[in-house]
Parts: structure tokens; C-alpha cells; sequence
């Protein structure tokens, strides 16, 4: 009998020896500077003819470490481990790019990267057009002969639209414009982009992967090693490069990554089917409901498996959604995901305040609307909490 290949998000670092022994666990190593012995050595490390490491911006052992495991589980090997989840995206968008280019972003991407898109990339001479990934068609009308690259999420951020990853990485590889595919939402226990088709991968480890809302982290890898090289140099010029101690407690985030996954996984459906019975709840929206509008794609492109997340609408305007929030006590009101409790953000007030209410409205995203990021409490005790709130705000 042969041993299942150890999944990458478990595998033993490689320590050195103590004496006779091993630790099982990674050392986080803090120095900043590295001693070499000559110059001829440390050329021969500049020239990668031995490994080492300089200085800890352009790169330490707890970043690889990570790093390494990361790649194993998106399928790319070189990816660079960044000081944030936003820093990967600037890596992709700013450290890939000239002036004179166009990008074309889904027109529902997380909000910094929306606003990367929006200002800072025209004020650098790059072009950028917004298109709805849930069709491929609006995708290629915003395409251009000097489009450089196509950012996409998996599923949209509150209203969890599935994009076409499919159609749109089709079209990429016919246009010759590089598909950069944000899988934070996602993450490579649900899908892994390159299998698609996807050139470039973006995760927020701060999320899922870490998974303890106590580091800020990032991480982008690419199928080409010159684009990795690219990325690798931007982040070590512009400073993104993350601390060992975040590293290091992001590997240990990642040993129980696939379990507090699946777990929250199977509370959103239970949520999801809850919520959607209830007095006063308009709509909810979890991907793998017969009634989420892309639930065909959410089949085919995640197989079956949802998120953790799950959105959802209450009637009552604002006055229902504070009563809500005041009573879903126990449940933190915080715009994050991927944390071992729950967490619930109220779009109208934090990710989407900067949008007009007509704005808002034609993303169908109401007063009452809410997203939730599923954590691991007991499935009936959260249920019983979203009750409490639901009947706070039909008193309103
Ligand atoms: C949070 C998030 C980011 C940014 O990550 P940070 O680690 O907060 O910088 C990017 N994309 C998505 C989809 C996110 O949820």
C-alpha cells in the first residue's frame, strides 16, 4: 500500500538538524542581512549558481518557505509571497504593465483593487476598462489591441456572481492578453485557476489561508517564470515584502486550512438554506442554491462546492440592518472574511459606501443587504444567533 502524496498545506518544513534531531515545526528566521563568506560567494548567489539569501527585502527563508507551499497548491512553481494581499495585486497590475497599456478588471472586484484600476493605473498612462465577467462577450468588447491583461475574481464580492473563468480564458489565450485571476474568495481547496487557463493566480493569504484574522499577507504566482521575475523584482523595489513572523504563522494558518474550509463550507449551505425560509429575509445568495442567478457556472466551475460565504437581504431599510447587527450579538460586524468566527459586513456602509445609492442599487445591493463570512462555530448556535438578529430587525 502506498501513502496519499501528502497535501502541500501539510507537509513538514525542511528544518535544519538540531543535534541528532529534527523540528517539526519551521524556525522563523528575523535577521534582515545575511553574512556571505567572499564575494566570490555572494556572486555566485546573485547569479543563482548556490542558494541564499542578502538582505530580507528582496527575500528570506519564512517568505520561501511559505511560498513554496503555496505554489504546491495553485499549481505554479515561483510565486512570490508579498507584504499583503493588495500588494500582490500591484505587483500584477503595476509591476506588469507600461504606460500606454489597458487593462480590463471585472466590474466587481474588491474595492482597492476597483480603485487601483480606477486611479492609480490612468494617473501612470495605463488605460483601464471595466467589463462583467459573468459574460464573456462584455469582456471582449472592452478588449483593446493594447490590452496588456484581464483581472477577474471567481465570485464577486457581495452579490457572489460566478464569472465565466472558462469563456474569458478562452478568449485571453485567443487574443494574446494575460488572465490574472484573483482566488481569494475561492482559494485552490475550491478551484485552482491555472487548470483553467488562467496565467496569473492572486491570493489575500490574510483571508482563508492564514485564516486567523491575525496576519496581513500576500501572495501571486504565475505559470511563466519571466512574469514571476518581474513580480519578484517590482516587490523588492517597491518594499512589499512580508515579515518572517507573518510568514511563519501564515504556514501554521495553512495545516488546517482544507479542514476550517470545508467546515465553514458546509455551515454557509446550512445558513444559506435557513436564512432563506425566514420572515423578512428578501433574497439570499449563496452559489450551489437552485435560485443563485449563475447557479449552472457555480456547478460546473467550482463542482459543486459553494464558498463561505453568504449573502443575504433583510426588509426594513437601514433601521432593520442596525437592529440586525445590534442583535446578531456574538457575531462580529467587521468587513473581513476567511476568520475562524464569523464575521458579518454590511456593504452599504463599508466596501460600497463610495458608490451613489442608484450605483448600489444596480449591483442589487439594498440597505438591508449583508454578506457573511462563515467561520466554525456550531452550525445550530449561529443559526440561533441569525435568528435573534432576524427578529430584532422585524420588531424595527
Ligand atoms: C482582502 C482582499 C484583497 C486584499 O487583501 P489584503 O491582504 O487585505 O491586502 C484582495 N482581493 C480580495 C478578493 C480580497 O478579499
Amino acid at each position: 500500500m502506498t501513502d496519499a502524496p501528502m497535501k502541500p498545506s501539510l507537509q513538514r518544513p525542511i528544518a535544519p538538524r538540531i543535534g541528532a534531531s529534527r523540528p517539526v515545526v519551521s524556525p522563523i528566521m528575523p535577521s534582515v542581512v545575511y553574512a556571505s563568506e567572499t564575494p566570490d560567494t555572494l556572486d555566485d548567489q546573485y547569479e543563482g549558481r548556490t542558494q541564499g539569501y542578502a538582505y530580507a527585502r528582496e527575500g528570506h527563508p519564512n517568505a520561501d518557505a511559505l511560498a513554496r507551499r503555496l505554489d504546491a497548491m495553485e499549481g505554479v512553481s515561483g510565486g512570490v509571497v508579498t507584504g499583503s494581499g493588495m500588494a500582490a495585486v500591484a505587483a500584477v497590475l503595476l509591476g506588469l504593465t507600461k504606460a500606454g497599456d489597458h487593462v480590463v478588471g471585472a466590474d466587481q472586484l474588491y474595492g482597492r483593487s476597483l480603485r487601483m484600476m480606477k486611479e492609480d493605473l490612468p494617473r501612470l498612462g495605463i488605460e483601464t476598462s471595466l467589463a462583467d465577467p459573468t459574460d464573456v462577450a462584455a469582456i471582449e468588447r472592452a478588449l483593446r489591441p493594447e490590452t496588456r491583461l484581464v483581472l477577474i475574481e471567481v465570485v464577486s464580492n457581495p452579490t457572489l456572481r460566478i464569472a465565466d473563468l472558462d469563456g474569458i480564458a478562452q478568449l485571453c489565450r485567443e487574443r494574446g492578453v494575460l488572465l490574472a485571476v484573483d482566488n481569494t474568495f475561492t482559494t485552490p481547496a475550491a478551484i485552482r485557476p491555472v487548470d483553467h487557463g488562467a496565467d496569473i493566480v492572486i491570493q489575500s493569504v490574510t483571508k482563508l489561508l492564514a485564516g486567523h484574522s491575525d496576519v496581513t499577507l500576500g501572495w501571486v504566482g504565475a505559470r511563466e517564470a519571466t512574469l514571476n521575475d518581474a513580480m519578484r523584482v517590482f516587490a523588492t523595489t517597491t518594499g512589499m515584502s512580508a515579515s518572517p513572523f507573518d510568514c511563519w504563522l501564515a504556514e501554521r494558518g495553512l495545516a488546517t486550512f482544507e479542514l476550517r474550509f470545508a467546515r465553514a463550507q458546509d455551515t454557509a449551505a446550512r445558513l444559506a438554506a435557513h436564512l432563506a425560509g425566514q420572515a423578512g429575509v428578501k433574497r439570499v445568495l449563496y452559489p450551489t442554491r437552485g435560485d443563485h442567478p449563475d447557479s449552472a457556472r457555480a456547478q460546473a466551475v467550482l463542482r459543486g462546492r459553494g464558498c463561505n460565504m453568504v449573502s443575504f437581504e433583510i426588509e426594513g431599510g437601514r433601521a432593520a440592518a442596525n437592529a440586525f447587527a445590534a442583535a446578531a450579538e456574538g457575531i462580529a460586524f467587521a468587513p473581513t472574511l476567511g476568520d475562524v468566527g464569523t464575521t458579518l459586513s454590511h456593504p452599504p456602509s463599508s466596501s460600497h459606501r463610495a458608490l451613489t445609492p442608484e450605483g448600489r442599487a444596480s449591483l442589487g445591493i439594498s440597505e438591508g443587504f449583508f454578506r457573511v463570512s462563515v467561520g466554525l462555530e456550531d452550525p445550530e448556535a449561529l443559526i440561533t444567533t441569525f435568528d435573534a438578529g432576524l427578529a430584532a430587525a422585524r420588531a424595527v
